[in-house]
Order: structure tokens, then C-alpha cells, then sequence
């Protein structure tokens, strides 16, 4: 342990799936606690090199990124981005800056757990602290607990307490004020996120990219809003453009958790009333990959681990290149490699597909999910496999089945 001066001179933010300058948990505090404030964003190559093809999502962050910088700039200030392994580009940078701390909101994620904890571990050793914040959930893992103080398994229970604590501590909700009156003036020699020094990184240009950043996030909430009332009715008809599409802009932050909960509560309709449960949803996600990390690479349920996979690796293929015959399936399917997304209920209807019908591994499907989708969260994409093979944290047993065709009309 050491110690350090109430008022720090200099600390280092690092926002990492939280690109966004307002509502912001780690950045509002670190303006308020030290008198210079650096902000920084580090590709990491270990995930980046093993990505097999130009990745969507580094333009939708590179998008994010960009509209960040443009606001510091305004503001005599940089964003001061990295490629490399973050274990060795965070210590440097803070070293280099001889900051007094790096303030950084939690990822829940056993990766970036793991990460984390190694970075905290570093930097203490040079005598600079290290301080995490609660921001991407409305409560954490340790909030939500049954009466005996136990983790929830199943969903409507936790949801039921969630609202309760919701209702009892939220009569409205937080909202981290970001004030930049202490960001740190300097101007940025290296311009880490030029054209070509991203052609690096992206390897080539990608096509069919949801724009990345605030002010789109902010467009899709807006026209959101207008029709909210009615998502109850619309949001299992991929046909209709009945949900929010917030998603990707939800998964890399450029929205907070907050504001999506506040439009949900301001109101009370039915469509508000769902779509704060799927945001809750969202919450149950995080919190299950949280408590029970094994869900990454096994079942949820232990006895599903013992199933014994038919696995055709032609009907897999099939399925990924939307060839199965069924044409549901297989328009989702070719949609999603367009475009890297995908409705709910065709999520649904595809994962069932391929998990109950052609009976592939569910592990497959949602590997291929991971590397193809818009908007991938570990948490909630492993929670929909799991829900759709019935191995995960829900009480439906194995046989609901998704028929393509009653699902068709
Ligand atoms: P809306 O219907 O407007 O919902 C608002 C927000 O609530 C979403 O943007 C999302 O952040 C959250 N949300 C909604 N449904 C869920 C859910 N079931 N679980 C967790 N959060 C939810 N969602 C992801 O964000 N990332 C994923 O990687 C992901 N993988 C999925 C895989 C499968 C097999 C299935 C069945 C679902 C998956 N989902 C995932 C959940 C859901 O399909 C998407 O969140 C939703 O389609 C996004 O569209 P939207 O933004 O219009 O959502």
C-alpha cells in the first residue's frame, strides 16, 4: 500500500468499451479529484491480431474515437490512443505522463478481469493508483441478491428485485456530469487515428458499417422515443423497425446504461415497461458471466455438457452461409453476414435452428456470433446461445423447440 495527496495533479482515464465524454462514472470523478486530466484508448493487438478479416467494429470505434478527439480538440486537449498490449502500453503511458493515478469504469468480462487486475497489480508497483467505477450496469453482481444472499439463476426473480431496489434507491436516475474544465491542455503529435496509420489495423476497408458515435447513438434514441409506446407490439416482427437499434452503440458505450434506463421510466406504457426489462435483461447477462465465468466455455447447467453433439460440419456451413433450404434461416443468415446484425427474434429462430435441429454445439454458433456481430457482448451473447440450447440459466426445458415455419408467419 502507499499513500497519495487528497488532490491528485494528474490522472489518466482509460475508456475502453465506455466511448462517450458524458454520463461518464470514471472521467466525471477523475476531473474533479485531480487538476489534469488525460484521456486514453488502447487497440489491443491481442485481440485485434487474431481477428480473421477486416472487423466492422474497429470502424465503429475508429468512428467513435474520431468524434471524441474532435470535442477534446475544442478543447485544446487530445485523445491519446494506443496499439499494443495493454499490460505494457497502460504502465508506460502513465509513466510517461507521471500521473498519480489511472481511473477506469469495471468490464465484467473474464479477459478483461483478469487484465485488470494485472494492470491494478503493475502500476502499484510504481506507486500509481489505480480506481475502477461501476458504470456499464445499473447494479452489479453483489447488489442483486435473494433474501439468503445468494445469486439469482433465473430471470423473473431477479428482475422482480431488481425493480424493487431500483425503486427504492433510483427516484431518478444518477447521471455522471462530465466537466472537461480540467482536461489536460497539450496538443497530440502522434495522430493515431489517421487513415493510415488505421489501415493497419483494419487491414482493408469494411463495407455495410453502422456508423459509430455519440451523435448517431443519440439520433437512433430520439427516434426511438417516438415510437417506444408501441415496442411491446412491434419488437418480434423483424419486418418492422420496432425496436431501438441501440445495441452496438449500448455495447461500445457511446450511450450510458443510464440514459437508455431513464427514457424507459420516464413513461409508463407497456412498450416502456418491456423495454426496461430487456435492459434488465441485459443487467442479468452481465452479472451471470460475472459470477459464473465457466459459462464461456461450458453449460451453464452441467448435465448439458454431457450432450453429445451430432455436429455435421457440412450442415454448420450451411447454416453460416445461409444454405439450409429454409428460408428464414436462411435469409437472417445471409443478412447477418451482410450487415453484422441481426433481429432478436431471428437470433432466436437461427440459434434454435442450429442448436435443435441440425444439433450443432451451441459453443459453434455463438463463436461465430462473437466474430461476426455489430454489436457482440460476451454476456449477452452467451446468454442468448445458452437460452436458445436450453443449457443456460433458464427455466424452459430442452424441448422448446423454434419451428421455422409457425415462426414464418
Ligand atoms: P432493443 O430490443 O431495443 O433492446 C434494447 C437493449 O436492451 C438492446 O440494445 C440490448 O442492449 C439490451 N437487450 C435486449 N435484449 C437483450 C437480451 N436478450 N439480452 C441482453 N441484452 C438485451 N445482444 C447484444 O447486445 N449483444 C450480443 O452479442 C447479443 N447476442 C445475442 C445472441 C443470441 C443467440 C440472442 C438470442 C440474443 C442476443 N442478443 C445480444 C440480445 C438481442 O438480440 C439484442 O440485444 C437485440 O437484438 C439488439 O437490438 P436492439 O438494440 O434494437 O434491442
Amino acid at each position: 500500500m502507499f499513500c497519495y495527496a487528497e488532490k491528485m495533479k494528474k490522472i489518466l482515464v482509460w475508456i475502453r468499451r465506455d466511448l462517450r465524454l458524458q454520463d461518464h462514472h470514471a472521467m466525471s470523478l477523475a476531473l474533479k479529484d485531480a487538476s489534469e486530466v488525460y484521456i486514453t484508448f488502447n487497440f489491443d493487438s491481442k485481440i485485434i491480431d487474431q481477428l480473421p478479416h477486416a472487423d466492422r467494429r474497429i470502424q465503429f470505434i475508429h468512428d467513435s474515437l474520431i468524434e471524441i478527439e474532435t470535442e477534446l480538440q475544442k478543447r485544446g486537449s487530445s485523445l491519446i490512443v494506443s496499439y499494443g498490449d495493454p499490460l505494457i502500453e497502460l504502465p508506460k503511458l502513465a509513466q510517461e505522463l507521471k500521473v498519480d493515478a489511472l481511473y477506469f469504469n469495471r468490464d465484467y468480462e473474464p479477459y478483461a478481469k483478469e487484465r485488470d487486475s494485472k494492470i491494478e497489480q503493475l502500476l502499484s508497483q510504481k506507486k500509481i493508483l489505480v480506481k475502477t467505477f461501476q458504470d456499464s450496469v445499473i447494479f452489479e453482481s453483489p447488489m442483486v441478491l435473494t433474501k439468503t444472499g445468494e445469486h439469482y439463476k433465473v430471470f423473473t426473480p431477479y428482475k422482480n428485485q431488481w425493480l424493487k431496489l431500483f425503486q427504492e434507491h433510483f427516484p431518478e436516475v444518477a447521471r455522471f456530469e462530465v466537466n472537461l474544465k480540467n482536461i489536460a491542455r497539450f496538443t497530440n503529435d502522434k495522430n493515431m487515428l489517421s487513415n493510415d496509420w488505421m489501415k493497419k489495423i483494419k487491414k482493408e476497408k469494411t463495407q455495410n458499417v453502422i456508423t459509430g458515435g455519440r451523435s448517431e447513438a443519440l439520433k437512433k434514441l430520439k427516434k426511438f422515443s417516438n415510437h417506444i409506446d408501441r415496442y411491446k407490439d412491434q419488437r418480434d416482427f423483424p419486418a418492422i423497425d420496432g425496436t431501438s437499434s441501440l445495441s452496438t452503440y449500448i455495447r461500445f458505450g457511446n450511450i450510458s446504461i443510464r440514459e437508455m434506463v431513464k427514457m424507459a421510466v420516464e413513461k409508463k406504457s407497456a412498450g416502456h415497461e418491456v423495454w426496461l426489462s430487456e435492459l434488465i435483461w441485459r443487467d442479468f447477462y452481465q452479472m451471470i458471466l460475472d459470477i459464473h465465468p465457466h459459462i464461456v466455455e461450458r453449460s451453464f447447467k452441467p448435465d448439458y455438457d454431457k450432450i453429445k453433439w451430432r455436429g455435421s460440419e457440412d450442415d454448420f456451413v450451411a447454416w453460416k452461409n445461409g444454405m439450409t433450404g429454409f428460408p428464414i434461416v436462411d435469409a437472417s443468415m445471409r443478412c447477418f453476414q451482410q450487415t453484422g446484425m441481426m433481429h432478436n427474434r431471428l437470433r432466436m429462430i437461427v440459434a434454435s435452428f442450429l442448436c435443435k435441429i441440425l444439433l450443432v454445439d451451441w459453443r459453434k454458433g455463438e463463436a461465430y456470433f462473437a466474430q461476426e456481430l455489430m454489436d457482440f457482448d460476451l454476456a449477452a451473447n452467451n446468454g442468448g446461445w445458452q437460452w436458445s440450447s436450453s443449457s443456460g440459466c433458464d427455466a424452459q426445458p430442452y424441448f422448446r423447440i423454434f419451428n421455422p415455419y409457425s415462426q414464418t408467419e
